[in-house]
């Protein structure tokens, strides 16, 4: 003898919280729950899978990086693609190279930090 369920749920059929029997789950499928109202005795389908939680962390998207050169200038928080290492980064920090260039550190996605020269000048 199994125990009948009742859970309390919004009926779309009467529109109100009422005490609903679980009929039973949908074939294959563990979060289709069918529900029977105990007011008008409806019998409604709930999906009760839980929405998959969204990634925190920002993905980078190719279309919108800058492809990485070394000519380039690039600001804190832009978005670059290096086609060499076909990877996508971020650039967190600026800095200055010790003989006088200019550099970027850059967070990628697969490489990890990295830092890259930026501003090159071409030599005289
Ligand atoms: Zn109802």
């Amino acid at each position: 003898m199994s125990k009948t369920k009742y859970v309390t749920h919004l009926c779309p059929s009467c529109g109100r919280e009422a005490k609903m029997e679980i009929v039973g789950t949908m074939d294959g499928d563990g979060h289709k729950v069918w529900y029977r109202c105990t007011r008008c005795h409806h019998s409604s389908m709930f999906d009760s899978a839980v929405p998959k939680k969204q990634d925190t962390v920002l993905k980078l998207i190719k279309d919108e990086c800058i492809s990485y050169s070394p000519e380039k200038i690039y600001t804190v928080g832009q978005s670059i693609y290096h086609t060499d290492w076909d990877d996508m980064g971020r650039v967190t920090a600026k800095e200055k190279t010790s003989n006088g260039g200019f550099a970027i550190v850059v967070a990628f996605e697969k490489s990890g930090a990295r830092r890259l020269i930026e501003n090159l000048q071409a030599e005289a």
